[in-house]
């Protein structure tokens, strides 16, 4: 009988971990809450509404051979094997992977929880798809004129970029508290984005904190009013210790053995977001959908070895590089020791995430993946999972 593996979550580290379970013949399970693979790296380009909402997301069981339980797991007992999930039911497994990702972690500005939107699920992206059409559009109903983004990370910058260029008519700014927008990227890329940033009309405000966020814009720490809707585009926490509480954390995330095994608990494996991943030299890797596909992979294999007796696998993560994509038909990109921030290579950006993109929808789902999922092509595919995203888009 084939190995019976229990994966939670169906994004980036799951759907990784999944396909590597199935290649060495096991029974995979996924739960997740709506069974849908989302494509984070597109969230910025449809709230922009450059790309349709049914680019957002796929089922997870239209791309792989698993089942897929709409719900979300609520308890881990690792003693029964047994996961309890909110509808009150419960799952066996022989093995079991955790990957259910990372949450938006506001900081408590006055406000923000309240009024903010955010950009970390495909409802948020959906919200501000809706805004931003509304603020592009002649009636604003009184409403706010502009769009205010808090975050100069990775989505933050993004996000700003790619509905500059594409709702050119919507005034964006984007406030980051740090000195410098993409503080973990080296100058290049920094000065690239930067300069895509300021061609396109987005207004960037370096040193700035924000104090009070309210239904028509924010203030400032320094009294300044600007008026605007507010989406954050910030950190992250991870999820895995809420259904593993006694479990040791780094920054939030569950410490994880050189296997990825969860520590003290034999046959449970973490991945992704909501695992504390190392590279070989011992430096703390990002929370990102590369990081998170190749530990899944890693995850799904020593998942079913340890359940078959058999050796377990080291996870050896690189990261290899950095792709932003800003909308326009430039961004800036880093791969390697080799940078792509400088007119004209700042075109060649779009290709390159698309490929990564596609590359992604090959592994999991072949030519079929691609055929369906490639971008813009959801739409065509009669599948409930997809019918609300293409109902609002
Ligand atoms: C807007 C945006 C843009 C991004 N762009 C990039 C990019 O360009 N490049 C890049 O490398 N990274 C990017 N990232 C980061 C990347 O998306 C994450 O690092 C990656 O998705 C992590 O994969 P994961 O599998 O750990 O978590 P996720 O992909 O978040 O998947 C977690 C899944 O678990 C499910 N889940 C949560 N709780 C439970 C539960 N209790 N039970 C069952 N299921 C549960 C969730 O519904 C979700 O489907 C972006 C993120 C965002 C938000």
């Amino acid at each position: 009988m084939s190995t019976s593996v229990v994966i939670l979550g169906a994004g980036y580290a799951g759907a990784h971990a999944a396909r590597r379970a199935l290649a060495q013949g096991a029974t995979v399970t996924v739960v997740d809450p709506d069974g849908h693979h989302a494509f984070t790296p597109r969230f910025a380009a449809v709230a922009a509404g450059r790309a349709p909402v049914g680019d957002l997301a796929a089922p997870l069981d239209g791309l792989l051979d698993v089942e897929v339980v709409a719900d979300l797991a609520v308890a881990i007992d690792p003693d029964e094997r047994t996961v309890t999930l909110g509808s009150g039911s419960t799952l066996r497994y022989e093995a079991l992977v955790v990957t259910t990702g990372a949450d938006a972690a506001a900081p408590p500005v006055e406000g923000l929880a309240a009024h903010g939107h955010g950009l970390a699920s495909v409802e948020d992206t959906v919200a501000v798809r809706e805004l931003v059409r509304r603020l592009a559009g002649p009636d604003t109903d009184g409403g706010p004129l502009g769009l205010i983004v808090i975050g100069g990370g990775a989505t933050g910058v993004q996000l700003a970029a790619e509905i500059a260029h594409h709702r050119p008519t919507v005034p964006v700014t984007l406030v980051e508290q740090q000195p410098r927008l993409l503080p973990t990227e080296p100058g290049p890329l920094r000065r690239g984005a930067r300069r895509i940033l300021r061609a396109a009309g987005v207004e960037v405000l370096l040193g700035r904190a924000v104090a009070r966020v309210d239904a028509d814009g924010l203030e400032l720490a320094d009294g300044t009013w600007l008026d605007g809707v507010v989406v954050w585009a910030g950190g992250w926490r991870a999820r895995g210790s809420a259904l593993l509480p006694d479990v040791p954390t780094e920054n939030g995330r569950l410490r994880v053995g050189p296997d990825l095994t969860v520590r003290g608990l034999d046959g449970v494996f973490a991945a992704g977001d909501t695992a504390a991943h190392h590279d070989p030299f011992g430096g703390e890797l990002p929370m990102s959908a590369q990081i998170a596909a190749q530990a899944g992979e890693v995850a799904g294999h020593n998942a079913v070895a340890w359940a078959a007796g058999r050796h377990h696998r080291r996870a050896l993560l690189l990261e290899l590089g950095r792709v932003l994509d800003l909308g326009g038909g430039v961004g800036v990109a880093r791969v390697g020791p080799v940078r792509l921030a400088r007119r004209p290579l700042d075109r060649l950006v779009p290709a390159l995430h698309l490929a990564i993109d596609l590359r992604h929808l090959w592994q999991l789902g072949g030519v079929t993946g691609v055929l369906r999922h490639g971008p813009g092509r959801a739409q065509t595919v009669a599948r409930d999972g997809v019918r609300h995203l293409r109902a609002v888009g």
